[in-house]
């Protein structure tokens, strides 16, 4: 076991206790969702469902993959629930969002990797709250062809798939993905529909160099992403990665600096910065420029 490191005081977070909370967790509750807010026991939280910001989590609870800085439980999933789509868009209308984020666990045990499903909640969406925007963070589709052009003729706003780390660290942190295949998987969503946007992000604080953050950065322009974020990883439990180190506000600033002049779109680096942190504030102010 690897034991876990006292936070630095730039990490540490209020405890949810809004009202707003408290009408989101029920919402969630009510309409029988996983988000991964709570499965990631994400430190955002409080802040995020008092503005009534949740990402959900389609597909179960269960992944066929074991990525070692991932709390989601690995095993043998369950069927897929064909009313799921319908639940997301009901509780998407219901809270009001601008902007919802899908994600889900890895899905290798389906022939298409649940990318059909993934169609289905995006339209399921866009005819119960027609002005949200939509945003998926997909697994990568590895050995499924014909998967990703499913989801993308369903035509989300944004496509966001997170590369994690640099390659380097691959085969310890993220067993079971390929670099290049992630990376190729973002380049060709934007080949398939310029129209989309395109995201993806990195953890720091396991092991990386400087200059391998600057390669990826650069890969990522090479194929076309649009949104970059940039947040420190957190140690779930003793039997995940062990944190490095805690990298400061301070470099966390250095790449964002050096992202936007890289030519990202959008760029979100800070400590508490996760996938879909605030991606709806961003979207709009971006939309609005
Ligand atoms: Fe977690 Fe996603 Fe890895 Fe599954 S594929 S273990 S949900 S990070
Ligand atoms: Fe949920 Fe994302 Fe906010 Fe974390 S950052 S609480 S995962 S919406």
């Amino acid at each position: 076991d690897n034991p876990i490191q006292r936070k630095p005081e730039w990490i540490r977070v209020k405890a949810p206790v809004s009202k707003e909370y408290k009408a989101t967790a029920g919402l969630v509750r009510e309409h029988n969702l996983t988000t991964v807010c709570e499965e990631a026991s994400c430190p955002n939280i409080g802040e995020c469902w008092s503005k009534r910001h949740a990402t959900f989590m389609i597909m179960g609870e269960i992944c066929t993959r074991a990525c070692a800085f991932c709390n989601v439980a690995t095993g043998k999933p369950g069927r897929l629930d064909p009313f799921e789509p319908f639940r997301v868009a009901d509780a998407t209308a219901k809270l009001g969002l601008e902007h919802v984020v899908i994600t889900s666990v890895d899905r290798d045990d389906l022939e298409d990797g649940g990318a059909q499903h993934f169609a289905e909640t995006i339209a399921a969406i866009r005819k119960k709250a027609p002005d949200t925007t939509i945003e998926i963070l997909t697994p990568d589709f590895k050995d499924k062809p014909g998967a990703l052009e499913v989801v993308v003729e369903a035509k989300p706003d944004v496509f966001n798939h997170n590369m994690e780390t640099v390659p380097r660290l691959y085969p310890t942190i993220r067993p079971g993905a390929r670099y290049y295949h992630s990376l190729n998987l973002l380049d060709r969503v934007k080949q398939l529909d310029p129209s989309i946007f395109t995201k993806s992000g990195i953890m720091v604080g396991l092991g990386e160099e400087k200059i391998e953050v600057q390669q990826i950065m650069d890969d990522y322009r090479a194929a076309d992403v649009d949104f970059l974020t940039i947040g420190q990883y957190l140690q779930p439990t003793p039997k995940h990665a062990a944190i490095d180190r805690f990298v400061t506000p301070e470099e966390f600033d250095a790449y964002a600096v050096m992202a936007r002049s890289k030519g990202f779109l959008m760029v979100s680096s800070s400590p508490l910065t996760r996938s879909s942190y605030l991606a709806g504030d961003d979207f709009a102010r971006l939309r609005e420029a």
